[in-house]
């Protein structure tokens, strides 16, 4: 497989979607250098000028747009998904996340030749349900970790179930192609506008508590804390993706990806604070919602942005406080086990606690926090 390959990145512009759209591109990337078309819903943001990437700009959840942007792209060999739209209730992520996958696939079959594979990105909640509150109720028992790539489904409604479906029948509907499903746990990576990026949240956070001179309090349980948790670098997620989309061991899989290793929040929380010039304070008490500490922040974010001049943001778009009160407050050790991938041949690893140190460099020198 020495064929140049033409990827379609669909979220290019989230924590994963940025990654790929820096790695394909290089001459030392499997296939590569790749030619990459990506798409978002927004204008073509400013933090990468140089992005040799094909920016598009599509709303995919609109079918008549989606068929008149996507279709023209003939020589597509390969479609990243990493993209998602977060709804009420489960089953109303089911249909939307659905639709849009359903509308890309719909324009990409067609008339894409030389289409041969689909990576999908869904991730934890494949084990441990979905965040919506009422299919937790609906008394089912999440899987117990250390969690692998062969446990059933839980019986109820989750979007991630409905993407591999779609994406299974696809491969029915055209010879020669493959695909692989990408399940990372909570994800370390930039993009101010990822929906769930909660090192960029935390980052927030600490900005907001120097401003302030606040002291920087850990919101989470200790559960978290104190127990051993696993997380996943975007860029180790990318190289997974690509692994998979090139390596023929590899298709027709679903594979966990977390960076290797284990870590406690109370570590990282250190880190966090040191590159803030804070103090790190030990957990205490009860915990809190940063989504209730937070809900009048915005006049604040504001002025931090004024003041030093950083990228233009909201509060909504880079304090994904729901997130964080999410992560932070898991009530069981949610541990992914890596042993399939590296049977199957993708060795790819982080260090945690030095990934999280050079996420925030990078957070910091795209402007998105002082
Ligand atoms: P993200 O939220 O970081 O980025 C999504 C991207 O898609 C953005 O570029 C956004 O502009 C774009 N987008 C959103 N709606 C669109 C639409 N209708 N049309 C075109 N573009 C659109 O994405 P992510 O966090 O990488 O999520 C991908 C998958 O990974 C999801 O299934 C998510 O549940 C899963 N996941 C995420 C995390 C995490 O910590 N972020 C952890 C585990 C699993």
């Amino acid at each position: 497989e020495k064929q140049q390959g033409v990827a379609l990145v669909i979220g290019v512009t989230g924590i994963v979607g940025n990654c790929l759209a820096e790695i394909l591109p290089l001459s030392d990337t499997p296939r590569g250098p790749w030619k990459v078309y990506g798409v978002a819903r927004r204008p073509k943001p400013d933090w990468s000028p140089d992005s040799p990437v094909e920016y598009i700009q599509c709303d995919v959840l609109d079918r008549e747009l989606t068929l008149e942007k996507i279709s023209p792209l003939k020589d597509v060999t390969h479609l990243f998904w990493v993209v998602w739209v977060s709804r009420e209730t489960e089953e109303q992520n089911c249909e939307d996340n659905g639709r849009m996958l359903s509308n890309v696939l719909d324009a990409l079959l067609p008339n894409a030749e030389n289409l041969q594979h689909i990576c999908l990105q869904t991730g934890a909640k494949h084990y441990l349900g979905p965040f919506d509150a009422a299919a937790r109720n609906r008394c089912f028992q999440p899987h117990e970790a250390p969690y692998h790539e062969e446990l059933p489904r839980l019986p109820v409604p989750n979007f991630y179930y409905t993407l591999e479906d779609i994406v299974f029948e696809a491969a029915k509907k055209k010879d020669g192609l493959t695909w692989s499903i990408h399940r990372p746990a909570a994800i370390i990576g930039f993009s101010p506008w990822s929906l769930m990026n909660v090192l960029g949240t935390l980052c927030v956070y600490a900005a907001i508590c120097k401003h302030e001179g606040l002291p920087f309090k850990y919101p989470g349980n200790t559960i978290s804390w104190e127990q051993f948790m696993d997380a996943s670098d975007a860029e180790l997620i990318a190289e997974q993706e690509i692994w998979a989309a090139t390596d023929p061991y590899a298709k027709n899989q679903a594979f966990n990806c977390s960076n290797g290793d284990v870590f406690k929040w109370k570590r990282l929380w250190r880190i966090i604070a040191e590159k803030f010039d804070l103090e790190p304070l030990p957990r205490e008490g009860e915990g809190f919602s940063l989504a209730e500490a937070m809900k009048d922040k915005g006049p604040v974010w504001d002025a931090i942005v004024g003041e030093n001049k950083l990228y233009p943001t909201k509060i909504e778009e880079v304090g994904n406080w729901w997130f964080a009160d999410f992560v932070l407050n898991v009530p069981w050790e949610p541990v992914f086990s890596m042993n399939k991938s590296k049977e199957y041949g993708f060795f790819g690893f982080r260090n945690t606690e030095t990934s999280v140190g050079q996420w925030i460099d990078k957070i910091r020198a795209s402007n998105i926090v002082p």
